[in-house]
């Protein structure tokens, strides 16, 4: 049906059709001379049939060569049937649209769109520049296209402009340009989103984005969370017992916690720390308060290793004080997964630690009052939210700590987690020397490996890290394997150990251990040892073909070593081709260490979809906005939003049905 199609994209009502904006153009309005055309531009073109013919190359395809004053091209179909193929028929004219691409023949047409003309058939050009819309599945262009004209008709009053506008021309004028731009129209700044008409409405979507998270934020105060009482004698006794004193951003960042946690609202923050910052410490500080409180709290971590790694610190910092734990993992016994289980849902176990494995719906809590998550970036918003729910009872929910080793610049932060508290650890442990970087190429590999051999033998301890292009376990698992066996063979006086995704659990942790006893020189490992894990006595890191990775990645690998008195060097061994980017990265590398600032150089080089990772590329589709083109304005646009949330709460809810409107993107963040 219709109406579910357009449903499906969010088209509901004839303000969502008008606000359902191109996301790019198509200039259907000339006719490009052959002779002319150019690689990856998009044309209209005319011209006689010369032949037609069935090619059989690694696929088969259809070729039709046609011609008009100005030369020749190919248009070629690798889905065609013998209809079509009969009708492409010599003689005949044409009239086709398509990308130009360097193709076999020269330039080529794949799949054009096209219609046969009759002899001496005159067909007039679009007017307009053609709009190409966001669509679903059985709902054509064309379609879109009618239904729009359709809606426009139906508007029968103006419509509004929300925010302040010096435009002459009303809003509806605006949109229907927008939608149907002349043919003379600038398709330059149209393609680029920089079109007056398309400034202002950007402003105004990234507006209501922003209100709808704020208004998230709003919704979630008014549920309710226990309160968690402090606990400052606890506390300071607690951290007394510890090997170190934690620096002044950590005791700001407890202190800020320890607040919300005090509230019956439930917290939700996002504790971003660099990599070494100690956000560990932190989170056993909060779990501890929420245990004197007498309340569970679950802390998961993305992978096993650092889950492990967890429990064990978590164990030797809080049993002495009589904290009970519980231990989820994926590959637990049965018999011992039954045990845990029984614990958690009688609230023996005050504190669980674990991986996914917490996500489970048989893992029931007795009173689960905090949820921390580590490393949040390798976690969905969904996974976040269905765990925050097994502490739901009624109307009160969990308080969340979200961690994150992997810094966004401040802008985007706020903008893309406005619905969330922020707290940053901006400073490192006193004492820490910042790790001395170089890139090298793989031909001088066996340099390296040499000197490899001299720190062991001096009592260092170094990582191996294999990369592999595509993100297969089972491909890095055989890489690193491989890696290993070769560098056994050229340091055979070295114990090397192994580990990688494919391990078993026990296999894994056995692999770490040794490694953190130092009963193992070298650790050579797939980017599994990316997060968290922590081996101060590490001081050497190589990584092979460091340009397959991005800049956040190298920057939590690289955080693996320069965590102990030692001063700690990193080696990126790249291979013969790298790119400018590739390249590019590899400097930032060198020249900084500074978390925040690779972020920045990061989003410079890629684009905020892949710093942000999962949350914003795939959870948000804009209409007109885009976060890469138009950070600049995120910040006045925040400011502009908290003051309408606070000045004009009608204008705000028509902010948001107009541009977020039933769109189930926002419902359960
Ligand atoms: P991250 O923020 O990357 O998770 P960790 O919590 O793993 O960092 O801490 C890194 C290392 O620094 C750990 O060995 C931890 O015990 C240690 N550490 C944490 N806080 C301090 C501090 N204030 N002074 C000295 N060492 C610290
Ligand atoms: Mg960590």
């Amino acid at each position: 049906m219709l109406a579910e199609k357009l449903a499906k994209i969010g088209l509901l009502t004839i303000q969502d059709m008008l606000f359902h904006l191109p996301f790019r153009y198509e200039d259907r309005t000339k006719l490009q001379p052959i002779g002319k055309l150019y690689a990856f531009q998009q044309a209209v073109i005319e011209g006689e049939i010369q032949g037609c013919d069935v090619v059989y190359g690694k696929r088969r395809s259809l070729v039709c060569r046609i011609e008009d004053s100005s030369g020749s091209i190919c248009l070629r179909f690798y889905h065609f049937s013998l209809q079509q193929q009969r009708s492409l028929a010599k003689g005949f004219r044409i009239r086709c649209f398509g990308e130009i691409r360097p193709g076999a023949s020269g330039l080529e047409i794949y799949h054009p769109e096209y219609q046969l003309l009759e002899k001496g058939q005159f067909k007039p050009l679009e007017k307009n520049l053609t709009p190409c819309y966001h669509t679903t599945e059985g709902l054509s262009q064309a379609r879109l296209r009618l239904l729009l004209e359709q809606a426009f008709e139906c508007v029968t009053s103006e419509i509004a402009d929300l925010l302040p506008s010096q435009d002459t021309v009303s809003l509806i004028e605006r949109l229907r340009f927008l939608h149907k731009p002349p043919q003379q129209a600038p398709i330059d700044q149209l393609l680029n989103g920089k079109h007056p008409y398309q400034q202002a409405l950007i402003k105004e979507e990234l507006t209501a984005y922003q209100l709808s998270l704020l208004r998230l934020r709003q919704q979630r105060q008014q549920q309710m969370a226990p309160a968690l009482h402090p606990q400052p004698n606890l506390i300071d006794t607690f951290i007394s017992t510890l090997p170190f004193e934690l620096t002044q951003a950590q005791q700001r960042v407890c202190a800020e916690i320890s607040q919300d946690l005090a509230q019956n609202q439930p917290m939700l923050r996002l504790l971003q720390g660099d990599v070494g910052s100690g956000k560990t410490i932190v989170a056993a500080v909060c779990a501890l308060q929420a245990s004197a409180n007498h309340k569970q709290v679950a802390l998961m971590a993305p992978t096993e290793i650092l889950a492990e790694q967890h429990r064990i610190n978590f164990e030797r910092w809080l049993e002495p004080l009589g904290i009970r734990f519980a231990w989820l993992s994926g590959k637990q016994k049965a018999s011992i997964k039954r045990e845990q289980l029984a614990a958690i849902g009688s609230g023996d176990a005050q504190i669980v630690i674990g991986t996914h494995a917490l996500f489970q719906d048989n893992v029931k809590f007795h009173d689960l009052a905090l949820v921390i998550i580590d490393e949040q970036h390798r976690f969905g918003v969904h996974q976040r939210l269905q765990l925050r729910d097994k502490g739901k009872k009624g109307q009160v929910i969990s308080h969340q700590l979200i961690m994150t080793a992997t810094p966004i610049p401040r802008t985007l932060a706020m903008s893309a987690y406005a619905d969330l508290d922020y707290s940053v650890i901006d400073q490192l442990p006193q004492g820490r020397i910042p790790v001395e970087t170089v890139a090298i190429s793989q031909n001088r590999r066996i340099e390296v490996i040499e000197r490899i051999r001299q720190a062991c033998l001096q009592g260092r301890q170094a990582y191996w890290v294999c990369t592999l292009i595509e993100q297969s376990e089972t491909l890095s698992a055989q890489a690193a394997e491989e890696t290993a066996l070769h560098l056994k063979a050229l340091l055979s006086e070295l114990n090397i150990g192994l580990v990688h995704g494919r391990l078993k659990a026990s296999e894994k942790a056995e692999a770490m251990e040794a490694f953190k006893n130092g009963d193992t020189h070298l650790l050579v490992a797939t980017t599994v040892i990316e997060v968290g894990v922590d081996v101060p006595n590490a001081s050497l890191m190589i990584i092979e073909n460091p340009e397959r990775l991005g800049l956040a990645q190298l920057h939590q690998l690289r955080g693996r070593v320069g965590r102990g008195a030692n001063i700690s060097h990193c080696v990126m061994l790249y291979g013969d081709k790298l790119s400018k980017i590739g390249k590019a990265r590899l400097n930032a590398m060198r020249e900084t260490t500074d978390g925040f600032r690779i972020a920045e150089i990061d989003l410079e080089l890629r684009g905020p979809g892949e710093v942000l990772g999962t949350r914003q590329t795939g959870d948000i589709d804009f209409k007109l906005a885009n976060l890469e083109r138009d950070i600049a304005i995120l910040p006045k646009i925040k400011q502009q939003a908290l003051q309408l949330l606070e000045s004009d709460s009608d204008i705000c809810e028509q902010l948001i049905s107009r541009w977020i409107g039933n769109s189930e993107r926002f419902a359960q963040a």
